[in-house]
């Protein structure tokens, strides 16, 4: 088993500003800043990923203690460098909590100016 990072900090819980979060390994695309929402636990929070390819899954536990929802181990999907777990149901309207350590993410600002203007 190798960890890329095992270190986990509050970097990114209280990120809310437009953009994306990549793999801090390998520049893969993760999450969509939309797809992440509040919650009392120290690692940034989401409930989907980019694309389906984005991470690998595998099942950790059956049922986690505090909402009896399976447990999955979530690694990026071009890496394979662990990025944290996936806890179904544990979020917002039934969807999944992704719990992602920071340390492992680079977050990448959408850009307010980048829209070319055309003048005819
Ligand atoms: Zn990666």
């Amino acid at each position: 088993m190798s960890y890329c990072t095992l270190s986990s900090d509050e970097k990114y819980r209280d990120t809310f500003e437009p953009g994306i979060y990549v793999c801090a390994n390998c520049g893969h695309e993760l999450f969509h800043s939309k797809a992440k929402f509040s919650h009392n636990s120290p690692w940034p929070a989401f409930t989907d990923t980019v694309r389906d390819d984005s991470v690998v899954k595998e099942v950790e536990t059956e049922s986690q203690s505090s909402s009896n929802a399976p447990a999955l181990k979530v690694s990026c999907g071009n890496c394979k460098c662990q990025l944290g777990h996936e806890f179904l149901k544990d979020g917002p309207n039934e969807k999944s909590r992704f719990c992602i350590y920071s340390e492992s993410l680079s977050f990448l600002p959408h850009k307010e100016n980048e829209q070319h203007s055309v003048s005819e």
